[in-house]
């Protein structure tokens, strides 16, 4: 395919905010790529943005800086003019587009593939140079239209608003001229990450690979996660008969052995291996099997007297820098309580947990990082309440109940965990994983920081974009707004942002970057809120008396935070309460 063909299509999908507008154009793309082997998956990398999927962590290293450069170097104009035209245009896209060369289209999408390829693979001495000189050749190269995406593409501006959801159902538009196949093309998804995988095999091989698509060592399985229930006795009734483990306060993480090569993938799939060499060394001493795939909570622990640490210290443990020293203070113990691929028994994410926990019995093997997580099995209320009191008393946050029939079901927050929290003095029991979309200026004393308040979103799992909550100020100390201006002020945008849905106008509105922990007395209806607001007459839902609880969750992606539907669930739950 011709990049400028790609670029046309990417023209179409920045005109639309509309999903159903999207699907179609991106289902249109598809159906119309000449050599599916080659291209299909580069094309859904670059229509997200990317090379390759954001597990592989690839980055162009390019600033705005460079990028300036690279667009004097191939258009031969002086840097004054260069500045004063983006200074008019506020993007490095529309300068290239306006002021380079009018050279014909003639590159496919893989030689500009490539091309952006060594740009992102030129690294140590002389890359700097590399890459503004490749670039600036491929800009005298393409078409104006060319260049202004793949500048775009470089600085992570590309922003066409192309969610996950959204390629899965034009996939299947392409394909069965519906949506009949997004399900399993999901479940496929869930088990590798990777998109443009998933594309690949669907349109080259026979449908029964996507039917019985396997987890691959490498490619991070997305994460099981918990539904909630408020009692013990709600839990016995929904499940039965289950298995109880400790919910650790940690961070989670996902293991892949091969070999001597341990990669750690975290909640949210980032690649945080280095961070945490003990594990590493850990998996690699203890991990029987040569090949492996397993989960666990990491936990920080006093070295001088083995005691398990506070979540506020674990977390100083995710860090790019002073990792040895950090390791020293703070090491930290892996409690696994899941495995999803072991060589001898192959994918074993469809065992039930009984049979998962045997397995992971043979192959971790007793040692100073990685511990089996303890489980009980239990069949009435009463064993159930007991073991939740006794976590509860020993400091716990609650429980993870587990259903033994269950597979391990990637992606998917559903019944087979059921997380049983302390409850707050009958508040809302579980905290809820905000997303900040914009911020107020405050008033008073506030106001001296620029900051007051946050505008909060949960995440609407049907479109993909964000839905309105909350807006939350209590429990930001002055540190905390300070440092919340610092942070949010390098994403904040001149208009909301696409996917963001509010009848709330922020003073500052802030791409949808960051998650927040917040605490309420209660959900509550609202006509303001768009949660669960399905039409204008309808009223959403909304935190009454909402605190901040922990300032930014590292640990979560904006893909991980609390859904609409979850808000329902908790509503539902408390008018049981009541
Ligand atoms: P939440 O993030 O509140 O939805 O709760 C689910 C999280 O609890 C998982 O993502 C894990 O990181 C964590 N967790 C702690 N202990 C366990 C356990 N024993 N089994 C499963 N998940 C656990």
């Amino acid at each position: 395919m011709k990049f400028e063909k790609l670029a046309k299509y990417f023209e179409r999908l920045e005109a639309t905010t509309k999903r159903l507008e999207m699907t179609d154009i991106l289902s249109e793309l598809f159906k119309s790529i000449d050599d599916y082997e080659k291209e299909v998956d580069k094309i859904i990398y670059l229509c997200q943005g990317q090379l390759l999927p954001v597990f592989k962590n690839v980055e162009f290293g390019m600033s705005e800086k460079l990028m300036h450069r690279a667009i004097v170097e191939a258009t031969g104009m002086p840097t004054d003019k260069i500045t004063a035209h983006f200074r008019k245009k506020g993007d490095y896209g529309e300068t290239a587009y306006d002021l380079c060369c009018l050279h014909p289209a003639t590159k496919t999408v893989k030689d500009v593939y490539e091309q952006l390829n060594t740009i992102a693979q030129a690294t140590g001495s002389g890359a700097v140079a590399k890459k503004v000189g490749i670039l600036a050749g491929l800009i005298r190269q393409t078409s104006p239209l060319e260049a202004k995406y793949i500048v775009r593409i470089i600085l992570g501006k590309l922003r066409l608003g192309i969610g996950d959801a959204t390629v899965l159902d034009s996939l299947s538009l392409a394909c069965a001229k519906n949506k009949s196949l997004r399900g399993k093309l999901e479940v496929a998804y869930n088990r590798c990450s990777d998109l443009g995988l998933v594309a690949k095999i669907l349109f080259t091989q026979d449908f029964r690979y996507i039917e019985n698509f396997k987890v691959i060592v490498g490619c991070p399985v997305r994460v099981a996660l918990a539904a909630r229930l408020s009692s013990p006795k709600e839990i016995i009734e929904k499940i039965g008969e289950c298995a109880v483990e400790t919910k650790y306060d940690g961070f989670r993480c996902q293991i892949h052995k091969d070999g001597d090569k341990v990669t750690i993938f975290s909640r949210n799939l980032e690649n945080t291996t280095h961070m945490f060499p003990e594990i590493q060394e850990g998996t690699v001493k203890q991990i029987s099997s040569k090949r492996a795939m397993f989960e666990g909570e990491a936990l920080a622990y006093n070295p001088d007297n083995g005691e398990i640490l506070p979540f506020q210290i674990t977390v100083q443990r995710k860090r790019k820098y002073d990792i040895v020293e950090m390791q020293k203070r703070f090491p930290l113990k892996l409690f696994v309580f899941d495995i999803l691929y072991v060589d001898e028994w192959g994918d074993v994410t469809g065992q039930p947990y009984r049979a998962r926990r045997e397995i992971m019995d043979k192959v971790v093997k007793p040692g100073e990082v990685l511990e089996l997580s303890p489980f009980k099995i239990v069949k009435t209320e009463k064993e159930l309440a007991e073991i939740f009191d006794k976590a509860v008393r020993a400091g716990s946050e609650g429980i993870v109940v587990k259903r033994l029939d269950a597979g391990y079901r990637a992606g998917g927050r559903n019944f087979n965990w059921i997380k049983l929290k302390r409850s707050y003095e009958d508040k809302v029991s579980d905290t809820i994983d905000g997303v900040i979309v914009g911020y107020f200026f405050g008033k008073g004393q506030r106001a001296s920081f620029g900051i007051g308040s946050l505008l909060l979103c949960v995440l609407d799992e049907k479109s993909g974009g964000f839905k309105t909550i909350a807006k939350a100020g209590s429990g930001l100390s002055e540190d905390d707004l300070s440092k919340l201006k610092r942070i949010l002020d390098k994403c904040k945008t001149a208009t909301k942002p696409k996917d963001v849905d509010s009848l709330i106008r922020p003073d500052v509105w802030v791409k949808p970057h960051y998650v927040t922990e917040v605490q309420a007395d209660e959900i509550t209806r609202s006509p303001i809120h768009t949660c669960g607001k399905t039409n204008k007459n309808m009223a959403g839902f909304a935190l009454r008396f909402p605190r901040i609880v922990k300032l930014i969750r590292t640990e979560k992606s904006v893909r991980d935070a609390t859904t609409v539907k979850e808000i329902i669930d908790i509503f539902k739950i408390q008018g049981r309460r009541k």
